[in-house]
């Protein structure tokens, strides 16, 4: 197999398969360390009432969750009003003060379960979207666990100084450049590496693995950074095992893609000038008229009079094509379908949410692409 050789024999994409194995490593190795940080942190914040959730402690409106869409209605407080409640008040108070922006990620957290779960109070030190599914500190992703260390003020107390300073979100804190390996790894175009990359990606995740403060007793770091020395010594051959690994890491590109396109790119603003005014494409989609234009080899352009009815006459002729551009007048619907097309792809390699409509009946048709990138 052609394709296999050549991801086998090229250097670069070796030192990004190490480099994505390490942030695997890195993530379990801080695991154990940030469980039993948190349980601190859930036990010295206060205990809750346990009956209320997060919109009833919540006033209304507060931005950004109480984008109002109508007079009168939010859809954040659809269920709950804003009900003070002193004990849980002073919890979501302490909250606030632990962390370094002052402003928790409420809408991953239930609030009801702070009395007995610290993974609940941990979820409000995670990146706004996307987390509030997660169980588990184990179940989340390299990204989530440094976020959690980089907002959590505590953290300030088990880390050497030196791990945050310069304070973040200075780039040159050494914890934002942790961070920041997570994600030039894991959002990589090309899926390379080079070796001065690598050799300095291990360093410091090694760095802080073997922080003096508290990781350098943590059983689970020290094994983290004893392994993080095999993967760099490995010679540079790829086992089935790190082709595994590769597969995985498209399989984690895909996701964050999918999780992108279903809570960032979902809703488009239906008046230029009413900002925050912002629906849910599936609520207000209508397919447009669309009608196929043939290009032929010296760039003109011939109309036909072939309307698009399935998601097959966009992106098949005889072969599957690999690029496909729509064009319209401005307002004609253009991005919206672009963000249509996502979404329903998303269902399509997924989702499969049943109540989902997708624009054309043969949706899996999307399904023969590993991936989709819209560019408006
Ligand atoms: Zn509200
Ligand atoms: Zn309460």
């Amino acid at each position: 197999m052609a394709a296999k050789n050549n991801v086998f024999t090229d250097k670069e994409t070796i030192n990004w398969f190490k480099a994505s194995k390490a942030l695997n490593v890195a993530k379990q190795g801080l695991t154990d360390f940030l469980d039993k940080q948190l349980q601190n942190v859930h036990a010295a914040l206060g205990k809750c009432c346990g009956n209320c959730p997060i919109e009833k402690l919540i006033p209304c409106p507060t931005n950004p969750y109480c984008n109002k869409r109508k007079r009168n209605y939010c859809p954040f407080h659809k269920s709950q009003k804003p009900q003070p409640c002193p004990t849980c008040d002073h919890v979501k108070q302490n909250i606030i003060l632990q962390h370094r922006y002052s402003g928790p990620s409420w809408r991953n957290t239930r609030a009801e379960n702070w009395a007995q779960d610290y993974w609940e109070i941990g979820k409000c030190f995670l990146p706004p979207d996307g987390y509030s599914h997660v169980c588990s500190v184990q179940e989340s992703d390299f990204n989530g666990v440094i976020s959690i260390m980089l907002n959590c003020l505590h953290f300030q107390t088990c880390l050497s100084s030196s791990c945050l300073s310069p304070p973040p979100p200075d780039k040159q804190c050494p914890l934002e450049k942790v961070r920041q390996i997570g994600r030039d790894v894991r959002h990589t175009s090309d899926n390379k590496v080079t070796d001065a990359d690598q050799q300095d990606y291990f360093q410091t995740l090694s760095t802080l693995l073997a922080d003096p403060n508290c990781l350098q007793h943590d059983p689970s770091a020290t094994i983290a950074c004893t392994t993080l020395r095999d993967i760099q010594l490995q010679n540079d051959h790829m086992s089935i095992e790190e082709l595994e690994e590769y597969e995985r890491g498209k399989a984690d590109f895909r996701r964050n893609l999918i999780q992108f396109y279903t809570t960032k790119m979902n809703t488009v603003s239906v008046s230029p000038l009413w900002e925050g005014c912002d629906k849910p494409v599936c609520d207000i989609f209508v397919t447009p008229k669309l009608i196929s234009i043939i290009i032929e080899k010296d760039g003109s352009r011939t109309k036909t009079n072939h309307t698009i009815q399935q998601y097959k006459d966009i992106f098949y002729n005889d072969k599957k094509l690999n690029r496909v551009l729509i064009e319209g007048d401005p307002g004609t619907g253009k991005s919206t379908f672009l963000i249509k097309l996502a979404l329903d792809w998303c269902e399509a390699v997924l989702l499969h949410n049943p109540i989902h409509l997708s624009t054309f009946s043969d949706v899996d048709t999307l399904k023969d692409f590993q991936f989709l990138f819209t560019f408006h």
